[in-house]
């Protein structure tokens, strides 16, 4: 864990409480006194969560909400005062995440921490590939056909996991090359048959483990498909 949080606020006392209660819980906590000090911080320190004050010196909270998402996808979350217009806050207008009312209690203030980093974690990885009876979790880095494992080389796996992720769809060899090698390799012409040689590795364990030898399908002159196409139930 250890996720890193921004806290933008200029009282003092506020922003070490939340310092404290979010330390407490095993975040790591950066502090910013204002919005331009906040919004430098947030674009050096690339944090997972910013915790921001509507209220602030200079640049106000809704400008460095606005900037903030205008340039990443950090989950933000608002601390307001209660008489404040909560609905134009999370609206999408300003485009924070959640909004914490102040004072705040630190079960409130964790648990909506906890809350929005766990909804951007789901946004950012869906991690599981799952295509009829087989199964690629890329966090894991592992795959199984029906409920068995396949022991996967890092090359071979990655290819099945491009393949899953299209499920259906065929990818051409340049689509296939990019997913071993990354973006820059598929120019080099002496990689293309290792694509060939990986997918038959593939095919090899796949129908060990009882899949069909079709699964992987040749798509001639064009490169690979796994399953068949969408009317067959892909
Ligand atoms: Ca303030």
């Amino acid at each position: 864990m250890h996720e890193l949080i921004l806290v933008i606020e200029d009282e003092p006392q506020i922003a070490r409480l939340a310092r404290d209660y979010l330390a407490k819980n095993g975040y790591r906590v950066l502090i910013a006194a204002d919005g331009a000090a906040g919004l430098a911080l947030a674009r050096r320190e690339s944090p997972d969560l910013v915790l921001l004050d509507l209220l602030l010196p200079g640049m106000d909270g809704r400008e460095v909400c606005r900037r903030l998402r205008a340039e990443s996808a950090v989950p933000i979350l608002m601390l307001t005062a209660l008489a404040e217009d909560t609905d134009q806050i999370v609206g999408l207008e300003l485009g924070a995440d959640d909004y914490i009312t102040k004072p705040f209690s630190p079960a409130v203030l964790v648990a909506r921490v906890r809350a929005a980093l766990r909804r951007a974690g789901e946004r950012a990885a869906p991690s599981k590939l799952v295509a009829g009876p087989l199964v690629v979790d890329t966090a894991a880095h592992s795959a199984a056909y029906d409920g068995r494992p396949l022991r996967l080389t890092p090359n071979e796996f990655k290819l099945l996991a491009a393949l899953a992720r299209h499920a259906g769809q065929t990818l051409g060899r340049e689509q296939l090359l990019d997913a071993l090698h990354g973006a820059d390799a598929a120019d080099l012409p002496g990689f293309d048959r290792s694509v060939d040689s990986h997918v038959k590795n593939l095919r090899r364990k796949l129908e060990a483990a009882g899949a069909d030898a079709e699964l992987i399908t040749t798509v001639y002159g064009v490169g690979y498909r796994l399953g068949g196409p969408p009317a067959e139930g892909w």
